[in-house]
């Protein structure tokens, strides 16, 4: 039997830590979704559709990796693409609770489903898309935090600052 996981989240941006998330999601399962959630209250960066061309355009190479959209239950989301299992990434302990409680509602609602959590490198485990926006946002460099598409898109966005050199 085939074994589908999905990867939700809202990617926005794309990190590396989401690819090496995806990365070992894709060794471990036959197929893995990774599906960008259509958030309505949240205020984005980047819309979902420039969000999904991203991670299409970056995830190209892997074969059994796809890309998706969804929204409402992400159960129902699961269970509609035949998946089984739900991946999400861990950084450090301030992840945890929020994830626990999504994990434990969301086997609450269905016992079939099971959530697997995948730990990125250590170089990526304090990396997450909003300090990624912040530092962008404020002219710094995300040289190495994200794919190259993202860093033009940053750039495009918020603009190239010199970075200052810092006085002695
Ligand atoms: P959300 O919008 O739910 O906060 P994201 O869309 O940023 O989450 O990320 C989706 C999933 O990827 C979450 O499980 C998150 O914990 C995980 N993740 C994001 N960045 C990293 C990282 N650097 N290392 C490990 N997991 C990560």
């Amino acid at each position: 039997m085939k074994r589908v996981a999905v990867y939700p989240g809202s990617f926005d941006p794309l990190t590396n830590g989401h690819l090496d998330i995806i990365g070992r999601g894709a060794l471990l399962f036959d197929e893995l979704v990774v599906a960008v959630l259509q958030n309505t209250s949240k205020e984005p960066l980047f819309t979902v559709d420039q969000r999904l061309r991203t991670l299409r355009h970056v995830l190209r190479p892997m074969r059994n990796v796809h890309v998706d959209r969804f929204e409402g239950l992400l159960i129902d989301y699961v269970r509609r693409v035949g998946g089984s299992v739900i991946v999400r990434g861990l950084r450090a302990i301030s992840d945890f609770e929020y994830e626990f409680q999504m994990a434990l509602m969301n086997r609450h609602l269905t016992a079939e489903i099971e959530t697997v959590f995948l730990m990125a490198g250590e170089d990526y485990s304090y990396l997450s898309s909003r300090l990624v926006k912040e530092v962008a946002q404020l002219g710094g460099s995300v040289r190495g935090l994200v794919p190259p598409q993202v860093e033009k898109l940053l750039a495009a966005r918020f603009g190239r600052h010199p970075r200052r050199k810092s006085r002695k």
